[in-house]
């Protein structure tokens, strides 16, 4: 994740999508199975990726994280990919893959499955340096990534076992990207999402949902404002979601502009929504560490996720 450098992207946009039903709480038929996500659980896959060290493409933990990643989304989704894709910087040739999982193509008895994709997404590779650490001397080590990294996969590792127990009533896609936090400048991040921007194939959803740093313990997530400013409606809905389901975390008020994974999907169309902690004091140092997170903040932002994955909009 990388606050916005320069104000170049005119996100105007102010598509119309009628999938969205607009609600300021959740239907009383709530479908949504309780007290499943299993927060310690979901914390231990957080701590696994940090286990591995700093995930940077080209090194061996990048390599061993995705191995992982792959191996547990094989046990819960219908289908697993990887969607490989080279990048070339400075001479050097990175090879990147997202992972991509699908869920809910199974038919559930009983249960009239509704016609859209939702996306899940979250990024798992970590930054190279540290480059807004204090101490300059640590300006060129590579960060853990606990909270910019680790936090969303974890969050969306643990939904993906739920929803292997229980099938979802639309159809679920989890892309992991690669290529986020890689470049000093914007022009080499976001890399994987932009790949998979311009080659959506089946996995094209109608709408999405971006998690990034959202393991601070003290998680503060104001809208993000590119998310806004392209899908009000959109936006506002899952806003008044966590304002209905009483997760103080998140804000009724704009926050920052913040380039993101999710900007390359709303430049192809697809309505995107960052859930982001910008108030991270650990962005981009060798302090983002496993204790600076905690599993109440992943449970709080899944409660979210979950009741969009089952109850809609
Ligand atoms: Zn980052």
């Amino acid at each position: 994740m990388r606050k916005r450098l320069f104000i170049f992207i005119v996100l105007g946009i102010s598509l119309f999508c009628d999938v969205f039903h607009v609600a300021a709480a959740p239907k009383t038929d709530s479908r949504q199975p309780t007290a499943i996500f299993d927060a310690q659980r979901a914390f231990a896959i957080l701590e696994k990726q940090c286990d591995f060290g700093p995930r940077p493409p080209g090194s061996a933990a990048h390599r061993q994280t995705q191995r992982y990643l792959f191996t547990e989304l094989e046990k819960y989704a219908d289908n697993v990919e990887l969607q490989p894709c080279q990048y070339e910087v400075d001479g050097v040739v990175l090879r990147l893959n997202n992972i991509l999982a699908e869920f809910g193509a199974k038919v559930v008895t009983g249960v009239e499955p509704i016609r859209e994709t939702l996306l899940l997404a979250a990024h798992w590779d970590t930054r190279p340096f540290a480059d807004r650490d204090p101490k300059p001397e640590n300006q060129d080590k590579p960060i853990l990534g606990a909270n910019d990294g680790a936090s969303g996969v974890a969050v969306l590792l643990e939904i993906a076992r739920v929803l292997s127990l229980h099938p979802p009533p639309r159809r679920i896609v989890i892309v992991l990207f690669d290529g986020e936090d890689y470049g000093r400048s914007v022009d080499d991040m976001f890399i994987g999402s932009r790949f998979f921007a311009q080659n959506l194939g089946k996995w094209r959803p109608d709408y999405g949902i971006l998690l990034d740093m959202v393991g601070d313990k003290d998680l503060s997530l104001p809208i993000e404002r590119y998310s806004w400013e392209a899908n009000r409606e959109f936006t506002q809905a899952i806003w008044n979601r966590a304002s209905t389901l009483g997760l103080a975390p998140f804000q009724q008020r704009l926050g920052a502009a913040i380039l993101d994974d999710h900007v390359p999907l709303i430049k192809v169309g697809i309505p995107m929504v960052n859930i982001i902690d910008f108030t991270y004091p650990y962005w981009h140092t060798v302090e983002d560490t496993v204790d600076k997170c905690s599993p109440k903040s992943l449970e709080i932002v899944a409660t979210l996720v979950m009741s969009i994955i089952y109850d809609g909009l």
